[in-house]
């Protein structure tokens, strides 16, 4: 079955006759006088019918083996990071999710297990890097905020060749656009916050592996123990956005590149970064593993930071907050929000294209750029 039909059917799933499927709030579940097993679950913390089926949708989508989901996108990195071994080293690629390097520093360190930030675009530095203690080579692809693109299945043959991982941070891209394990990594990670769920009323994070038993199981464990699942009603939501993920993304794709090439002749920008451009520097391996350029952006302004906050101060119909993937656009000045940890040019407003009519988005841009 093709994509957008497997976001809607799942193999072997039905609900009694119902359409839509049910809510399982319930957070225990009888068992015998001796614990015997009467259903598949026991205790909301180890299993749930409604996260159950999102991690077999999820599995299905990326073409994985095994699925597992959690409060929130920094629970499944947290946790991914965590299952490596003290003395484990791992490669982040320099321009990353802020957080992402944060959790890095500050709780895999105490753990042992260190890390690396680097450009990892930069076949020669890759290898300056690697070494015997290599155990991860962390990406997102398209990165946040600049939107680099990195080869997922070039990393992924390094990565193998000195025994590593490959994990890629597939939130700004999704399953409907690019599939990393298809290319070759072993891990995606979603914060299924964004366009996942897609409507900017939920928190969730997936890792999705392509062949890896003992890691699921483990993971598996260890969220039990830990306690970073994703509430039944959050599940259902995300089950529910899911479905009409490829409508959207393709949505989003056609209005960010309408807004890409406005920008980009735009004399007041000094850079636009969209994977998709003619003029992005990787524009054909953008092409080769995406299938749209997806629906974040991000521009620099030839007057700097001031130039950038005026605009952003300017915008009527965009809206200035974090986060993105919803129905409604946003604008941001990464920079502000990322504080003392930002590596994200000041110049630089990122954006988060909505479903929004591409017409009105370009002419409340143009407004504010003068
Ligand atoms: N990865 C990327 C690329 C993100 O943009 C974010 C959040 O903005 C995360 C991970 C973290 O996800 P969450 O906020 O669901 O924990």
């Amino acid at each position: 079955m093709k994509f957008s039909t497997r976001a809607i059917h799942v193999p072997g799933i039905r609900h009694d006759g119902a359409i839509a499927p049910p809510i399982h709030l319930s957070t225990t579940f009888e068992h015998g006088p001796a614990n015997e097993s009467l259903t598949e679950y026991e205790y909301v913390r180890s299993g749930n019918p409604n996260a159950n089926e999102l991690e077999a949708r999820l599995a299905s989508l990326e073409g994985g083996s095994a699925a597992l989901v959690y409060g929130s996108g920094m629970a499944a990195t947290t946790a991914l990071m965590a299952s490596l071994r003290p003395g484990a080293e791992i490669l982040i690629h320099r321009d990353s999710y802020y957080d992402t390097r944060t959790v890095a520093a500050e709780l895999m360190a105490p753990l042992g297990i260190r890390h690396k930030v680097v450009d990892l675009r930069d076949e020669a530095a890759l290898e300056d890097m690697l070494s015997e203690d290599t155990a991860m080579i962390w990406v997102e692809t398209p990165s946040n905020p600049r939107l680099d693109i990195l080869d997922i299945a070039s990393l992924a043959d390094r990565a193998h060749s000195v025994g590593a991982a490959l994990a890629v941070d597939g939130t700004f891209a999704t399953p409907a656009i690019q599939r990393p394990l298809e290319l070759g990594a072993d891990v995606v990670m979603h914060s299924m916050t964004k366009f996942m769920g897609g409507h900017s009323d939920i928190q969730g994070g997936a890792l999705i592996l392509r062949d890896d038993p003992e890691l699921a199981d483990r993971l598996r464990h260890h969220r039990t123990l830990s306690g970073g699942v994703l509430s039944p009603f959050n599940a259902w939501l995300i089950a529910r956005g899911l479905q009409t993920l490829d409508c959207r993304m393709e949505r989003h794709s056609a209005n960010a590149m309408i807004i890409a090439e406005m920008l980009d002749r735009h004399p007041a920008v000094e850079r636009t970064n969209y994977p998709f451009l003619d003029s992005a520097p990787a524009v054909e391996l953008a092409r080769r593993q995406m299938r749209s350029g997806g629906g974040m952006l991000s521009f620099e302004l030839q007057g700097g930071r001031d130039a950038a906050l005026d605009v952003a101060s300017r915008v009527r119909l965009f809206v200035n907050a974090t986060s993105l993937g919803g129905v409604e656009s946003l604008i941001e000045h990464r920079a502000s929000i990322e504080g003392a940890n930002s590596m994200s040019p000041d110049n630089l407003l990122r954006v988060s294209v909505g479903l929004e009519d591409p017409e009105d988005l370009v002419a409340d841009l143009e407004a504010a750029l003068g």
